[in-house]
């Protein structure tokens, strides 16, 4: 069937997913005639506030997210090398006159390298009462490994950059700091880290430049329906929006919305959950510690998922965190797991035993006199949006007509920030990338389980969580207050 485009388009949420379609929608001609909203929650700052596109406590916004090519799965791997490009500004160099031209520009990409190791064997677990088999850490780093060795078979450039390190001694040597982790592993010099923040803010000011996107700040409090279709949103202040597509693009905070109006037939039920990951930032309290830190490599353990991203020249701060199961949050009447947030309480803690990781991670990475035991600067409990796969959702809406959704991060989606807008745009129109034809489909599959809520149900096996999953995050916090 031919697409006609709608003549209004209202997207909830202005992160990753949000504001790249809405970028991609103002420069696609076949959009040019259509009218585009964003409304967001925001931050809760005076009118005006930039802060609220997207909210400060998005998992799109941190002082840094890994940009890497490394995945175990080659669909990723392909797609994130293309990603790089933009990261690195090498796409159209002609296009390339000032660091303001390109998102990697201006200290926003920093080629740092990464070495991405796991512990233990390459087989995978098996799960002895059910006899499924499971991926884990060294699965991941293997596949991810034989991945960057086809995009270097492609690219020549690529391959002096790949080396294996193949026990904890070449790690040590590799990470740089005296510390090392893992038993297996390698180190790509072509991946790095962004400054999520001064990214999101790039691309916002690109956006409002075209003139052909509108910003509402405001909370959606429920879709609007008439029948089968859905045709717009209400906000909490009462206002109403319409719009002939709907694209929901609210991260970790999907499920509630989309569950809570459309009934549970039609909700997100076991296909996407919130989980909660723990962040902590250690002061550097010299300029030799900083210089010690600030050339390491990202280094991320991909069975512990504990990983450490170097300070940018101007930062007095490491920043160390788990890439995990996480800790799920459900609401009230055993609702779906909500995000809670330093928006939500000021106060707001990370759990004794998450703190008490990262400075596991932070012993045997950076082991600086000192600095695993140096209380944080500040903790942050960021939200992932989860699917079972740890594959997008970019789809519609399967029985409700005039909804869209693009969201289930699963923790991995920020690096896809220059072109991931462009990919969802191509659903939009029913051109999905053949690559990702079934992963960012809609999975009814998942909510075979009727009535099971979704974080019990949900849990991302890609091989590549720490910990372990189904920790409750306010069981957590009471364990202890932590410093
Ligand atoms: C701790 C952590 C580490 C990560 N590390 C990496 C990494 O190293 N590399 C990588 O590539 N990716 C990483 N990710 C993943 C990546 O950051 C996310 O996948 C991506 O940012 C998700 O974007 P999003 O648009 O789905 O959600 P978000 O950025 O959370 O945006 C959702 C927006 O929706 C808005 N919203 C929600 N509800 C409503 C409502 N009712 N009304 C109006 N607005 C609403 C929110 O205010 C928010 O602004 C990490 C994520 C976390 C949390």
């Amino acid at each position: 069937m031919s697409f006609s485009p709608p003549t209004t388009v209202l997207i909830i949420g202005s992160g990753v997913f949000g504001l790249s379609t809405a970028e991609a929608l103002s420069r696609r001609p076949s959009f040019a005639s259509t009218t585009i909203t964003v409304v967001d929650r925001g931050s809760g700052g005076g009118e005006g506030d930039e802060n609220d596109f997207p909210a400060r406590d998005a998992a799109s916004i941190d002082s840094s997210r890994i940009i890497r090519a490394d995945y175990a799965d080659s669909a990723y791997a392909a797609l994130a090398d293309e990603a790089q490009t933009f990261w690195r500004g090498t796409t159209k160099p002609a296009d390339r006159c000032s660091d303001e031209d390109y998102i990697g520009g201006g200290g926003r990409y920093t080629e740092s390298g990464l070495i991405v190791v796991a512990d233990g064997s390459d087989t995978v677990d098996a799960d002895r009462c059910s006899g499924k088999t499971q991926k884990n850490g060294m699965y991941y780093v293997r596949e991810s490994w034989a991945n960057v060795q086809a995009l270097a078979a492609q690219d020549p450039s690529l391959g002096p950059k790949l080396h294996e390190l193949s026990d904890a001694e070449a790690i040590r040597a590799a990470v740089g700091t005296g510390g090392t982790t893992g038993d297996w592993g390698y180190l790509n010099a072509a991946s790095g880290w962004a400054d999520a923040a001064a990214s999101m803010a790039w691309l916002l000011h690109r956006v409002q430049a075209t003139g052909r996107v509108r910003f509402v700040r405001g909370k959606v409090a429920s879709l609007e329906a008439k029948n089968d279709r859905v045709v717009g949103v209400c906000l909490e202040n009462g206002q109403t929006l319409t719009a002939d597509l709907t694209v929901v693009a609210t991260g970790a905070w999907t499920e509630s919305l989309v569950a809570g109006d459309l009934g549970e037939n039609r909700s997100l039920t076991g296909t996407l959950t919130a989980t909660g990951q723990v962040i902590g930032y250690v002061p550097l309290v010299s300029d030799d510690e900083h210089a010690k830190v600030a050339s390491m490599p990202v280094v991320l353990n991909l069975t512990t998922g504990l990983f450490v991203i170097p300070p940018a020249k101007d930062s007095r701060e490491l920043k160390v965190a788990r890439h995990a199961y996480g800790y799920i949050n459900p609401s009230k009447e055993a609702g779906p797991s909500t995000p809670f947030t330093h928006l939500d309480d000021p106060d707001l803690a990370i759990p004794v035993e998450g703190a008490a990781d990262l400075r596991r991670a932070l012993r045997q990475m950076v082991p600086l006199p000192g600095l695993a035991d140096r209380p944080f600067t500040r903790t942050r409990i960021c939200w992932y949006t989860d699917t079972p796969t740890g594959d997008f959702l970019v789809d519609y809406h399967p029985d409700m007509q005039g909804l869209f959704v693009a969201t289930g991060g699963s923790g991995h989606a920020f690096k896809f920030l220059p072109v991931i807008g462009d990919k969802v745009v191509d659903c939009v129109e029913g051109q999905r990338p053949e690559a990702f034809a079934e992963k960012w489909a809609w999975r009814t599959a998942a909510a075979a389980d009727k009535g099971a809520p979704s974080w019990s149900t949900v849990v991302t096996e890609d091989g590549s969580r720490g910990d372990r999953p189904g920790r409750l995050l306010r069981e957590e916090l009471a364990k202890e207050e932590v410093a």
